[in-house]
């Protein structure tokens, strides 16, 4: 079985317009590198829209093309710190759960709100005794320090649930701030609340050594492998060695399977990816060779248990 632990639905009105200038702004300076130059405009009307679904449904056929069974998905809470969307947090998140309720087999919904909103932890409450989260996203990118006091009230609100927990670490996309992503950050929650399992998102991107530094001393810290993707594309055996030394780090039964899909559609398609961590049984270099058993709990194994599949 393969999960897929990190997924976002995104639309153009669950984001402020600053959000959404700031993200194309990166797409400008990657394409002018190319020697190409996008106005705004051009890429509000052709690029982001390719990222747009709320209902699931460009997600499932990416899924079914690659042989994904199931996926996590939430969204990105961002409002406080880079301007409110018009389709406010709580109608996002209501929307991802009724998506789940279409697709229960398939979709594996988390619930996602900044801690530092007034009603939060009633919220992420509700949400998983009502409509079905099975896990919490947190995304420090907001602004907020995971171990200031509404964060740690949050994870005490959710602990009892046994879900887990899965928060993003490593720099984070402007306008949205980095000063907090770093994964000694999570170090209060991971002690304080040893039964609650974290998943440090993106093995941490350049935090990495930090992040597998820890990580084999905290039993309770994950982390997926989303967004290397463009590593997989590019460098086969960067990538493998990459993969290697978190596994070798965390061990081989906390490592997960991510896309970051939609955000990532662009550089590797989901099929591609899956096969390129198959291949790691045979192509990797001999330095970074992987057995069919920790393939198959890196792409699903290790998240069924997890989330009690
Ligand atoms: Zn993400």
């Amino acid at each position: 079985m393969i999960i897929d632990i990190h997924r976002h639905f995104v639309a153009k009105d669950w984001f402020s317009e600053n959000f959404w200038r700031n993200y194309a702004r990166i797409i400008q300076q990657i394409t002018s590198r190319m020697g190409r130059s996008f106005a705004f405009e051009d890429i509000q009307a052709k690029v982001f829209p390719l990222y747009f679904d709320t209902t699931g449904e460009k997600h499932l056929e990416q899924m079914e093309k690659a042989g994904i069974d199931k996926t996590v998905v939430f969204l990105f809470d961002t409002g406080l710190l880079t301007g409110e969307p018009e389709v406010s947090i709580e109608e996002q998140n209501k929307i991802i759960f009724k998506a789940a309720k279409k697709y229960p087999d398939k979709i594996i919904p988390f619930v996602q709100i900044d801690p530092r909103r007034p009603g939060a932890i009633e919220f992420v409450k509700k949400s998983i005794e009502e409509w079905g989260a099975r896990g919490l996203k947190l995304h420090p990118g907001a602004g907020f320090n995971p171990e200031e006091a509404a964060t740690l009230k949050m994870i005490e609100a959710i602990a009892d649930y046994k879900i887990p927990v899965i928060t993003h670490t490593g720099p984070s996309i402007v306008p949205t701030s980095s000063r907090y992503c770093d994964p000694i950050y999570l170090d209060k929650i991971l002690l304080g609340f040893p039964e609650v399992n974290v998943i440090a998102a993106h093995m941490a991107y350049g935090y990495r050594p930090q992040l597998c530094s820890f990580g084999w001393q905290r039993p309770n810290l994950y982390t997926d492998i989303s967004v290397s993707q463009d590593m997989a594309k590019k460098d086969y055996p960067k990538f493998a060695r990459t993969i290697r030394e978190v596994v070798d780090a965390f061990g081989p039964e906390r490592v997960l399977f991510g896309t970051d899909s939609p955000f990532t559609w662009g550089v590797l398609p989901e099929k591609d990816f899956v096969a390129a961590i198959k291949d790691l049984v045979h192509r990797a270099p001999d330095d970074a060779k992987f057995t069919v058993n920790e393939i198959e709990m890196l792409l699903g194994a290790n998240a069924k248990k997890l989330l009690n599949i």
